[in-house]
């Protein structure tokens, strides 16, 4: 069995966003050891966007933690930048090592992270970078697997963007996790919904949505506290709120052992995939009129994109999705592509000097 997986799901990483003080790590643990987590965090040194605020308290803070795991026998974790971080962790017996967003996003950084973990095979989380780049994320992993860790697990965390006011402090952008697991399915991914929603009262939510979309896991920050927390205060949860949180929280399978649902849901995408021969053959019907009309344009001078012609797609089939209660962002996008690639196919067509039109 792999560290990460566990036989009911979730696998519960839990604590503070920073360790502040030797009570209040050994206190936090106390709390959440009652509320069963797997694994306990603490920030020792915390990678803060601008200069100023609280940047952890460093070595000493190592010693707390492995306090916890003497007193209280959880394991524990931290964010290693610096091969210096995975020494010193090393040294005090720190179970896990995670990876943060911002460092996640440097190859260099990641892979001077990765030789100095050879040889030591500890498992390690690997937080999403900061903007949404799905290679880079896992590229990261495979440096990690490559150093030989065999116990690699992926963060979701949410991606920053210039954003105006919005539900998320971290856009979950969640066809990015879902990628990532459809490239590397036996990965374990775990959902960060502190750090995505950045309020607690959003937390169990995001939370749900992890489970409902098949997560392995959950990491959220817990403090006694939340108010007066160091650092994050606004996203923390008390170890009493993360108890209601995992006792409501609805754990869902990819599969089921009902087989009168397993036959509904067979027959459901057999339909389905009959559906989709039939929008694949009118795509390519819809192309090869493109292309005829690629061939018209370039006798007639004309331009492959008509901005007109555009406006009037947009118009016409968003008024026919909203008729069939479809949402109108879904099939702008949709038809977006599709345009686009009637346009890519014409634009080849008037820049062919062998083609003729076809009487
Ligand atoms: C954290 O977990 O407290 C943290 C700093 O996370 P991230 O790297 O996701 O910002
Ligand atoms: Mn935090």
């Amino acid at each position: 069995m792999q560290f990460f997986k566990k036989q009911v799901k979730p696998f519960v990483v839990a604590g503070p966003c920073s360790a502040e003080s030797r009570e209040q790590v050994l206190e936090t643990a106390a709390a959440l050891k009652g509320v069963s987590i797997d694994l306990f965090r603490a920030g020792v040194w915390k990678p803060r966007t601008r200069p100023g605020s609280f940047e952890g308290n460093g070595a000493i803070a190592l010693e707390w933690l492995q306090e916890v795991k003497e007193v209280y026998g959880l394991p524990v974790t931290i964010e290693v930048a610096e091969p210096e971080h995975i020494d010193l962790a090393m040294k005090h017996n720190i179970d896990v090592l995670w990876i943060g967003a911002r460092t996640t996003v440097n190859p260099f950084h990641v892979q001077r992270l990765a030789d100095a973990m050879k040889g030591i095979d500890v498992p390690v989380m690997v937080k999403n970078p900061v903007n949404p780049d799905v290679d880079l994320w896992l590229g990261a992993i495979e440096r990690f697997q490559q150093a030989g860790i065999r116990n690699v697990a992926a963060i979701h965390r949410g991606f920053s963007g210039y954003s105006s006011p919005s539900f998320y402090r971290n856009q979950p952008n969640w066809p990015i996790p879902i990628e990532l697991k459809r490239r590397k399915p036996d990965l374990s991914i775990i959902c960060d919904p502190s750090h995505i929603t950045g309020k607690r009262d959003k937390v169990a939510e995001v939370a749900q949505k992890a489970m409902d979309m098949g997560f392995d896991g959950l990491m959220i920050e817990s403090h006694l506290h939340p108010d007066s927390a160091l650092s994050d205060a606004a996203q923390q949860i008390t170890p009493q709120a993360l108890e209601t949180l995992l006792r409501k929280l609805i754990i869902r399978e990819e599969f089921t052992a009902d087989m009168s649902k397993s036959m509904e849901l067979e027959y459901l995408r057999q339909v389905m995939d009959s559906i989709d021969a039939e929008i694949i053959d009118l795509l390519a019907r819809r192309m090869e009129l493109s292309e005829h009309m690629g061939l018209v344009k370039k006798e007639s001078n004309m331009t492959a994109y008509q901005p007109a012609r555009w406006q009037e797609i947009v118009e016409t089939r968003s008024q026919r999705a909203n008729n069939l209660m479809l949402s109108k962002e879904f099939i702008i996008s949709l038809y977006e592509l599709i345009h686009h690639e009637s346009i890519k196919k014409q634009l080849s067509i008037l820049q062919d000097t062998s083609k003729e039109v076809k009487k």
